[in-house]
């Protein structure tokens, strides 16, 4: 295995020579993708039911199924991405034309969380691809067999000096960030994200940061309740509450807290029956550290229903709280888990004022039939990417730019976005040598002349 410094060096090599750059190659190494995918589909599926308990049918739908759809996205529109833009020039500029190109960051280092360990590794790298980079994955140390198979397949897949995967933790990504990159995205907690921020500043890297927080759900006295909960619920427990863009906890309406509240629970028993811990479907935590933190923050509020742990499986049944305040460690942090805080209230406005007290929001997640309550708070409350009526989709549109903003991330990817992630628009105006204007240099002897 080379040094960091050597790999770093050989694929900003390979990026000069030019290879990456063709629209074939790009093409091929989507293909090549695609089929690394496709064909290592159950393998992908066994790793993520060793790491985190996934089921084939979570692991398909959250990881697989959309990798796969983006990359053929990706394959589709790459040449018209690729096309240089033509933009207006104003007349001052007359003779002159203007274009935008898309020119490819070079060596990129994605740096990825456990939760989804191959759709946050491959998607960027899709980007990565198709705007014509090299690229080193660091996959999570905590979702260890996807990080070993990542390792393998990508090794088999490509050459190091054009796509590598390093991995391990803290110590080996802190080694890694020595090095100058080109362009680095990473996706993981606020916290480390301010150590990557560091890091890049040191070489002015550019970095796009793909980070969490804690997500509101708002359900208004306009809301289908029956819907709203299943939405919930299924958002909520989709990878047992592990997931950035998770609803983290709800305010609901005072008027119908009672019936949204038992709602959610008949929707989490329909989703996981009501022995949730012995459903050999349902998602497991990802390690003891995050099990035990978990508990911590069942103390305070009422638990009103779940709450039940089983160490050995690692699992914490789904869990509805009620009696919660701001001061209780729960509203504290993202949640990350299968725990929904419920928060009766009885104005919006006060709503939107104490979310905009928080850090703003990766997600946030609106349900009401009411045409001006969806105004106002798409209006007033900043977030990354939200949903109304729905939670978690849209992630799953290619065409809406994913990304957080302040503290829940910066920049975006997914389709085209990706592709803008990952390639600096650089601009060009090409100037006539036809003629002259003497006016420009401050000469008015004579307006035109004529080379
Ligand atoms: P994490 O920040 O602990 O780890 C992410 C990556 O950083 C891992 O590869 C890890 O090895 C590396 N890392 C850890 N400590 C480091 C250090 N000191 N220096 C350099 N690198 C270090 O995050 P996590 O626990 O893996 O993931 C959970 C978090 O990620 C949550 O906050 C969640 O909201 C967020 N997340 C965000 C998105 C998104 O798309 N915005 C997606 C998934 C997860």
């Amino acid at each position: 295995m080379p040094s960091y410094s050597e790999l770093v060096a050989s694929q900003r090599m390979f990026f000069q020579s030019g290879a990456t750059r063709s629209y074939e190659f790009r093409m091929q190494q989507l293909d090549k993708l695609y089929v690394l995918v496709a064909d290592n589909e159950l393998l992908i599926l066994k790793a993520l039911h060793e790491d985190l308990n996934k089921s084939e049918l979570e692991g398909f739908f959250a990881d697989v199924g959309y990798i796969k759809y983006e990359i053929s996205h990706a394959r589709k529109h790459l040449r018209s991405w690729m096309k240089p833009q033509r933009v207006k020039t104003p007349l001052t500029h007359f003779g002159s034309s203007s274009k935008i190109f898309r020119d490819p960051y070079g060596v990129n280092l994605i740096i990825a969380p456990w939760n989804y360990p191959f759709l946050l590794t491959l998607t960027p790298l899709i980007g990565a691809i198709a705007g014509g980079n090299t690229a080193i994955i660091k996959p999570s140390e905590l979702a260890a067999h996807s990080s070993e198979l990542l390792h393998k397949l990508l090794a088999n897949a490509f050459p190091p000096e054009y796509i590598a995967c390093v991995e391990g933790a803290a110590d080996e990504t802190t080694a890694l960030l020595q090095e100058r990159f080109d362009h680095i995205f990473y996706t993981g907690s606020s916290s480390i994200g301010k150590i990557i921020m560091s890091a890049a500043s040191q070489h002015l890297t550019p970095v796009t940061l793909e980070l969490g927080g804690k997500n509101p759900a708002i359900v208004d006295e306009s809301a289908n309740i029956p819907l709203a909960a299943r939405r919930i619920a299924w958002g909520k427990l989709l990878n047992a509450g592990q997931t950035c863009i998770a609803p983290d906890y709800i305010y609901v309406h005072r008027s119908i807290e009672q019936r949204f509240r038992e709602s959610l629970r008949d929707e989490m028993i329909q989703l996981h029956s009501s022995q949730p811990l012995n459903n050999p479907d349902y998602t497991s935590i990802i390690n003891d550290r995050h099990l035990n933190r978990l508990q911590g923050l069942l103390d305070g509020p009422t638990v009103y229903y779940g709450g039940q742990i089983d160490r050995q499986k690692r699992m914490l049944a789904p869990t509805i709280l009620t009696d919660v305040s701001w001061e209780h460690a729960v509203m504290q942090d993202e949640i990350f888990g299968p725990i929904t805080p419920i928060l009766p209230y009885d104005s919006l406005g006060d709503v939107i004022s104490q979310i905009k007290k928080q850090e703003k929001p990766l997600a946030l997640y609106l349900f009401t039939e009411n045409k001006q309550v969806k105004q106002q708070v798409i209006r007033e409350v900043p977030f990354g990417t939200g949903g109304i009526n729905d939670t978690l989709f849209q992630f799953m549109n290619p065409h809406l730019p994913f990304g957080g903003v302040g503290s829940s991330g910066s920049g975006s990817y997914h389709g085209v976005h990706s592709f803008q992630c990952f390639t600096h628009p650089k601009s060009v105006l090409s100037q006539t040598t036809k003629f002259d204007l003497p006016l420009r240099y401050g000469k008015s002897k004579s307006a035109l002349q004529i080379i």
